[in-house]
Protein backbone atom coordinates (compact mmCIF):
# COMPACT_ATOMS: atom_id res chain seq x y z
CA UNK A 1 0.00 0.00 0.00
CA UNK A 2 1.55 3.07 -0.93
CA UNK A 3 2.22 6.04 1.95
CA UNK A 4 -0.55 8.37 0.07
CA UNK A 5 -3.38 5.34 0.37
CA UNK A 6 -2.44 4.49 3.82
CA UNK A 7 -2.76 8.48 5.26
CA UNK A 8 -6.33 8.26 3.53
CA UNK A 9 -6.85 5.44 4.80
CA UNK A 10 -6.26 6.90 8.42
CA UNK A 11 -8.07 9.86 7.83
CA UNK A 12 -11.21 8.32 6.81
CA UNK A 13 -10.61 6.45 9.98
CA UNK A 14 -10.28 9.51 12.25
CA UNK A 15 -13.23 11.14 10.79
CA UNK A 16 -15.70 8.40 11.68
CA UNK A 17 -13.73 8.41 15.39
CA UNK A 18 -14.11 12.09 15.92
CA UNK A 19 -17.63 11.66 14.75
CA UNK A 20 -17.98 9.02 17.17
CA UNK A 21 -16.86 10.84 19.92
CA UNK A 22 -18.35 13.72 19.04
CA UNK A 23 -22.09 12.06 19.31
CA UNK A 24 -20.69 10.84 22.72
CA UNK A 25 -20.06 14.11 23.99
CA UNK A 26 -23.47 15.15 22.64
CA UNK A 27 -25.11 12.49 24.34
CA UNK A 28 -23.66 12.81 27.75
CA UNK A 29 -24.06 16.90 27.63
CA UNK A 30 -27.72 15.81 27.07
CA UNK A 31 -27.80 13.35 29.47
CA UNK A 32 -26.28 16.15 31.95
CA UNK A 33 -28.28 18.48 30.87
CA UNK A 34 -31.78 16.29 32.27
CA UNK A 35 -30.25 14.92 35.40
CA UNK A 36 -31.79 16.53 38.45
CA UNK A 37 -30.46 17.11 41.99
CA UNK A 38 -31.72 13.84 43.69
CA UNK A 39 -30.94 10.65 43.22
CA UNK A 40 -32.84 7.43 43.14
CA UNK A 41 -32.66 6.66 47.27
CA UNK A 42 -32.87 3.20 46.42
CA UNK A 43 -30.03 2.86 44.40
CA UNK A 44 -28.38 5.84 44.15
CA UNK A 45 -28.76 6.67 40.22
CA UNK A 46 -29.06 9.88 39.32
CA UNK A 47 -32.56 10.83 38.30
CA UNK A 48 -33.73 12.64 35.11
CA UNK A 49 -35.97 15.64 34.52
CA UNK A 50 -39.46 13.66 33.19
CA UNK A 51 -38.44 10.41 34.28
CA UNK A 52 -41.02 8.82 36.06
CA UNK A 53 -40.11 8.80 39.90
CA UNK A 54 -41.66 8.41 42.57
CA UNK A 55 -41.89 10.42 46.06
CA UNK A 56 -42.05 9.57 49.58
CA UNK A 57 -42.80 11.44 52.26
CA UNK A 58 -43.40 10.68 56.15
CA UNK A 59 -46.86 12.23 57.31
CA UNK A 60 -49.54 11.87 60.18
CA UNK A 61 -53.03 12.87 59.80
CA UNK A 62 -55.58 14.47 61.91
CA UNK A 63 -59.76 14.85 61.41
CA UNK A 64 -60.08 18.76 60.08
CA UNK A 65 -63.30 20.42 61.08
CA UNK A 66 -65.42 19.34 57.65
CA UNK A 67 -63.91 16.05 58.06
CA UNK A 68 -61.50 15.69 55.98
CA UNK A 69 -58.31 14.24 56.77
CA UNK A 70 -55.47 16.93 57.05
CA UNK A 71 -51.55 15.81 56.47
CA UNK A 72 -49.01 17.02 58.52
CA UNK A 73 -45.69 16.87 57.89
CA UNK A 74 -43.41 15.28 60.66
CA UNK A 75 -40.98 17.75 62.05
CA UNK A 76 -38.36 17.87 64.61
CA UNK A 77 -37.52 19.94 67.77
CA UNK A 78 -36.53 22.80 64.91
CA UNK A 79 -38.99 22.79 63.61
CA UNK A 80 -38.01 20.93 60.18
CA UNK A 81 -38.68 18.00 58.51
CA UNK A 82 -37.94 15.05 60.42
CA UNK A 83 -37.55 12.92 57.58
CA UNK A 84 -36.29 14.52 54.16
CA UNK A 85 -38.67 13.81 51.11
CA UNK A 86 -37.21 10.47 49.40
CA UNK A 87 -37.55 10.23 45.56
CA UNK A 88 -36.97 7.11 43.37
CA UNK A 89 -36.92 5.73 40.20
CA UNK A 90 -40.30 3.97 39.33
CA UNK A 91 -38.65 0.66 38.75
CA UNK A 92 -37.04 0.64 41.71
CA UNK A 93 -40.11 1.57 43.95
CA UNK A 94 -41.66 -1.07 42.05
CA UNK A 95 -39.38 -3.90 43.23
CA UNK A 96 -39.72 -2.65 46.85
CA UNK A 97 -43.21 -2.60 46.62
CA UNK A 98 -43.26 -6.32 45.19
CA UNK A 99 -40.97 -7.72 47.77
CA UNK A 100 -43.20 -5.63 50.90
CA UNK A 101 -46.06 -7.34 49.19
CA UNK A 102 -44.41 -10.87 49.51
CA UNK A 103 -43.42 -10.21 53.51
CA UNK A 104 -46.75 -9.48 54.61
CA UNK A 105 -49.24 -11.52 52.57
CA UNK A 106 -49.62 -13.71 55.19
CA UNK A 107 -50.06 -10.56 58.13
CA UNK A 108 -53.62 -10.05 58.55
CA UNK A 109 -55.39 -6.37 58.58
CA UNK A 110 -54.87 -4.58 61.78
CA UNK A 111 -58.22 -2.77 62.17
CA UNK A 112 -59.21 0.00 64.21
CA UNK A 113 -62.66 1.71 64.74
CA UNK A 114 -60.92 5.20 64.84
CA UNK A 115 -59.26 4.95 61.26
CA UNK A 116 -58.62 7.95 59.06
CA UNK A 117 -56.53 5.83 56.65
CA UNK A 118 -55.94 2.54 55.47
CA UNK A 119 -52.58 1.47 54.35
CA UNK A 120 -52.94 0.58 50.99
CA UNK A 121 -49.80 -2.75 51.21
CA UNK A 122 -51.94 -4.41 54.50
CA UNK A 123 -54.90 -2.69 54.63
CA UNK A 124 -54.73 -1.92 58.43
CA UNK A 125 -55.83 1.45 59.69
CA UNK A 126 -53.67 4.55 60.22
CA UNK A 127 -55.50 6.67 62.74
CA UNK A 128 -54.76 9.86 64.36
CA UNK A 129 -51.49 11.43 64.91
CA UNK A 130 -50.09 8.01 63.42
CA UNK A 131 -46.86 8.18 61.16
CA UNK A 132 -47.35 6.79 57.45
CA UNK A 133 -45.65 7.51 54.29
CA UNK A 134 -47.36 9.03 51.15
CA UNK A 135 -45.89 8.41 47.56
CA UNK A 136 -47.43 10.07 44.78
CA UNK A 137 -45.68 8.80 41.16
CA UNK A 138 -44.78 11.88 39.20
CA UNK A 139 -42.01 14.16 37.71
CA UNK A 140 -39.32 16.02 38.51
CA UNK A 141 -39.48 19.20 36.63
CA UNK A 142 -36.53 22.30 36.38
CA UNK A 143 -38.01 25.31 38.84
CA UNK A 144 -36.04 28.27 37.38
CA UNK A 145 -37.27 30.35 40.07
CA UNK A 146 -33.75 30.65 41.67
CA UNK A 147 -32.26 34.44 41.50
CA UNK A 148 -28.59 32.72 40.98
CA UNK A 149 -29.75 30.60 37.91
CA UNK A 150 -29.13 27.41 39.58
CA UNK A 151 -31.99 25.11 39.00
CA UNK A 152 -33.63 22.73 41.81
CA UNK A 153 -36.45 20.24 40.98
CA UNK A 154 -39.68 20.89 42.00
CA UNK A 155 -42.17 17.61 41.85
CA UNK A 156 -45.10 17.40 40.10
CA UNK A 157 -47.38 14.39 41.54
CA UNK A 158 -49.66 12.77 38.63
CA UNK A 159 -51.05 9.74 40.43
CA UNK A 160 -52.90 9.48 43.60
CA UNK A 161 -51.38 8.65 46.61
CA UNK A 162 -50.42 5.19 48.06
CA UNK A 163 -50.18 5.46 51.64
CA UNK A 164 -48.00 2.77 53.58
CA UNK A 165 -48.39 2.36 57.32
CA UNK A 166 -45.40 2.41 60.07
CA UNK A 167 -45.88 -1.51 60.37
CA UNK A 168 -44.93 -1.67 56.37
CA UNK A 169 -42.02 0.73 56.32
CA UNK A 170 -40.27 -1.28 58.99
CA UNK A 171 -40.95 -4.42 56.70
CA UNK A 172 -40.06 -2.14 53.53
CA UNK A 173 -36.60 -0.72 55.93
CA UNK A 174 -34.87 -4.43 55.87
CA UNK A 175 -35.02 -4.57 52.00
CA UNK A 176 -33.46 -0.87 51.67
CA UNK A 177 -33.10 2.05 54.47
CA UNK A 178 -34.85 4.78 52.54
CA UNK A 179 -33.84 7.26 55.77
CA UNK A 180 -31.08 7.04 57.83
CA UNK A 181 -33.63 8.48 60.77
CA UNK A 182 -35.08 5.73 62.98
CA UNK A 183 -38.85 5.40 61.90
CA UNK A 184 -40.97 5.14 64.97
CA UNK A 185 -44.11 6.57 66.67
CA UNK A 186 -42.73 7.58 69.80
CA UNK A 187 -39.17 6.08 70.04
CA UNK A 188 -40.47 2.54 70.78
CA UNK A 189 -38.77 -0.61 69.28
CA UNK A 190 -39.80 -2.03 66.06
CA UNK A 191 -41.89 -5.39 67.96
CA UNK A 192 -43.90 -2.24 69.33
CA UNK A 193 -44.64 -0.53 66.36
CA UNK A 194 -45.48 -3.84 64.52
CA UNK A 195 -47.80 -3.94 67.92
CA UNK A 196 -49.25 -0.94 67.50
CA UNK A 197 -48.89 -0.82 71.45
CA UNK A 198 -49.59 3.29 71.82
CA UNK A 199 -52.74 2.44 71.11
CA UNK A 200 -53.70 0.45 74.56
CA UNK A 201 -52.47 1.41 77.96
CA UNK A 202 -49.79 -0.66 79.87
CA UNK A 203 -47.43 -2.10 77.24
CA UNK A 204 -44.81 -4.17 78.68
CA UNK A 205 -41.70 -4.24 76.90
CA UNK A 206 -38.53 -2.78 78.36
CA UNK A 207 -38.01 -0.69 75.28
CA UNK A 208 -40.57 2.08 77.23
CA UNK A 209 -38.83 1.62 80.85
CA UNK A 210 -37.94 5.71 81.81
CA UNK A 211 -40.29 7.05 78.97
CA UNK A 212 -43.26 8.94 80.04
CA UNK A 213 -45.39 8.01 76.87
ZN1 LIG B 1 -33.00 3.34 41.55
ZN1 LIG C 1 -49.29 -1.50 56.18
ZN1 LIG D 1 -40.84 -2.31 72.63
ZN1 LIG E 1 -44.64 -1.18 73.51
Amino acid sequence: MGSDALSLLLHGYRTQQQEEEDEEELQELADDWSKSAEVCSACGDALHYTEEVVQLQIFMSYRGPNNEVVLVPVQDDEGDFAYEPQYLEFDCWESLTEDLKSMIEDEPPVGHPRELLECSYCKSSICEWEIFATSYVGELHVSRRCPDNTSTSTFAAMSTPYVTCLSCLLFQSYECDLWTEELSQTGECEECSHARCWRAQGCSCPCHAGRSD
